[in-house]
Order: C-alpha cells, then sequence, then structure tokens
C-alpha cells in the first residue's frame, strides 16, 4: 500500500506542475526520467513553511527548503527573503533568518554560509568556520555536528547531500554556469575525498529550481551545455514554444550518476511555475528575493 501511495503522489506532483497539453506534447516522451520514487513534503513548522525530502527524513536529518511564507518582506521579497543582496532591509532579512532557524530548532549564530559566485568552489566547513560567511563559493560540505550549512536560491538548483554512513553533509547552488562547471561532480567528490563516503551510500537531493518546462535558453548557454554534456540532446530539450529548454535537473542528477550516486530524490518542482511558495529570478524578472536550503547534522 505505501508503495501504490507513494506512486500515485509522485504522480500527481508530476502532474500538477505542468499543464496538460505542455506536459503531453512536450514531455511525455522522455516522463519517464521524472520518474520519481518519493515526493517532497511540505510541512508547517511554527511560522515556517517549508519543504523536505523524505530520503532525509528517513535518517531525521535536519534540513529544509524554505518557501516565501512566514517572513516580514514586503513585495517584490515577500515575505521570507533570505538575501540581503536583493533590495530587501537588513533588518527584515535578519528577522527572516532568525524565524527560518527557529522552528527547526537551530542555532543561527553557528550557520555557515556563502557568498555565491555561480561558479564552482567548494569550501571544506570546520569548527573554526561556524557563524561565518564563506567568500565566493557556491558549495559547502562538513561533518561537524550542529554547523548548519546555507545557501540562497531563485531558480538555480540547490542540491542537498547526505552520507548517512560518515555522518557527512553537503549543500551545492547550482545554476547553469555551475552545472556546466560540474558543481555537483565536484561536491560529490569533495565529499568522497574528505569523508571517506562511498558513491552508493550517498543520498542526493535536487530541489525546487526552475524546471526545463520554464528555462528557455539562448546559443551561449545551449553552446556551453553541448560542450560540458555527452548527453547534451537529453538536457536540451526542443519545446513547442520554438526554443530550446536546458533540463538543469536532469543535468546535475546525470553529473552523479555518473560517479555511482544511486540515491538520488527529485523534487521535480519549478520555481518558475510556483511563485506563490517560491522565488523565481525568471518568472518574476528579476525583483525578487531567495529561498535557502538548510541542513545540518547533530549530535544524536
Ligand atoms: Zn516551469
Amino acid at each position: 500500500m505505501g508503495g501504490v501511495s507513494i506512486i500515485l503522489q509522485a504522480i500527481r506532483n508530476r502532474n500538477r506542475y505542468y499543464s496538460p497539453s505542455e506536459f503531453q506534447s512536450s514531455f511525455a516522451p522522455i516522463s519517464t526520467l521524472w520518474y520519481n520514487r518519493f515526493a517532497m513534503q511540505r510541512k508547517i513548522q511554527g511560522a515556517l513553511t517549508c519543504y523536505t525530502f523524505d530520503s532525509l527524513d528517513r535518517y531525521n536529518i535536519i534540513h529544509a527548503i524554505s518557501t516565501r511564507h512566514g517572513g516580514i518582506s514586503p513585495a517584490p521579497f515577500e515575505t521570507l527573503n533570505l538575501s540581503r543582496h536583493v533590495g530587501d532591509t537588513p533588518t527584515n532579512v535578519e528577522e527572516n533568518i532568525r524565524r527560518l532557524h527557529i522552528p527547526l530548532g537551530l542555532d543561527v549564530t553557528t550557520t555557515v554560509d556563502a557568498s555565491q559566485a555561480q561558479a564552482d568552489c567548494i569550501a571544506t566547513v570546520g569548527a573554526e568556520h561556524r557563524g561565518t560567511r564563506i567568500k565566493d563559493v557556491d558549495a559547502l560540505i562538513t561533518n561537524v555536528p550542529n554547523i548548519p550549512l546555507l545557501l540562497r536560491f531563485a531558480d538555480c538548483v540547490p542540491i542537498l547531500f547526505f552520507d548517512p554512513v560518515q555522518r557527512a553533509i553537503g549543500v551545492a547552488h547550482a545554476g547553469w554556469r555551475g552545472t556546466v562547471m560540474q558543481i555537483a561532480t565536484k561536491t560529490a567528490q569533495a565529499i568522497f575525498d574528505t569523508y571517506g563516503t562511498r558513491p552508493h551510500d550517498l543520498i542526493a537531493c535536487i530541489a525546487p529550481s526552475i524546471g526545463p518546462c520554464c528555462y528557455r535558453v539562448g546559443d551561449q548557454v545551449i553552446a556551453r551545455a553541448r560542450d560540458a554534456f555527452q548527453n547534451a540532446d537529453e538536457l536540451l530539450i526542443s519545446l513547442t514554444d520554438g526554443g530550446i529548454h536546458f533540463d538543469l535537473w536532469q543535468a546535475n542528477a546525470s553529473q552523479l550518476r555518473a560517479l555511482g550516486v544511486e540515491q538520488i530524490e527529485m523534487a521535480n518542482i519549478c520555481t518558475a511555475h510556483h511563485t506563490v511558495d517560491f522565488y523565481s529570478w525568471r518568472a518574476e524578472k528579476s525583483k525578487t528575493g531567495r529561498f535557502g536550503a538548510i541542513i545540518a547534522i547533530t549530535n544524536d
């Protein structure tokens, strides 16, 4: 029964995010690629509305993909904007970050975040980094308990990592630049090299971000994607709008599968389709906030 309900939930999720005509005409041939054993859980914890991954909940790993609900920022950042660099006030952002941490039981003063650079640098976070911002990196990894890792998003792909054997975690930010620069590959490899993680133990979760349905790209991105991916024909999809759309979800998943990572949970939730819940740089024409992907290991 459990299996059936999970499958039904996955089908409901899959169909919820695309119009029927869009799905049938353009996505039916590759729909099996989007099959998802799991479905993200939408949770309300106190004032916080967030999404979590079943594959991480199974291990009681504290993590969340925040939404735009539960904060204090006004339009166009309404309401839980986590970025100080989009025009919102520092006071609003500070309060919103506090509101993200409290329901999760996390100490905001220990969180490590990063000034993201749309590139492929990765920081190995140690106890000495507690409560700091690391400059110009797009992925954070650690095995130190009680140091939450936080990155910010509005359409770029958040990827959460967890190895339940070595108790290591990570979070990566993959826009199109990070994706063609193989940040998913490099973050997973850094976890393998630093913590002795085996590929088949690593769980990777690809969180809400702009989907192939909405991510029409131009010649520069197409050329870079063709250079970066042997399977580019599967990732660059011709849609009925006459454009080429880049499937960032499968581009990142394919990098991980090539490393032998088998446990990949896909949210299959498009941020541009769901601006009620998420910030979307493209759908909101760049005037918007940022939501967060946060993960922490604890002592117990
Ligand atoms: Zn979409």
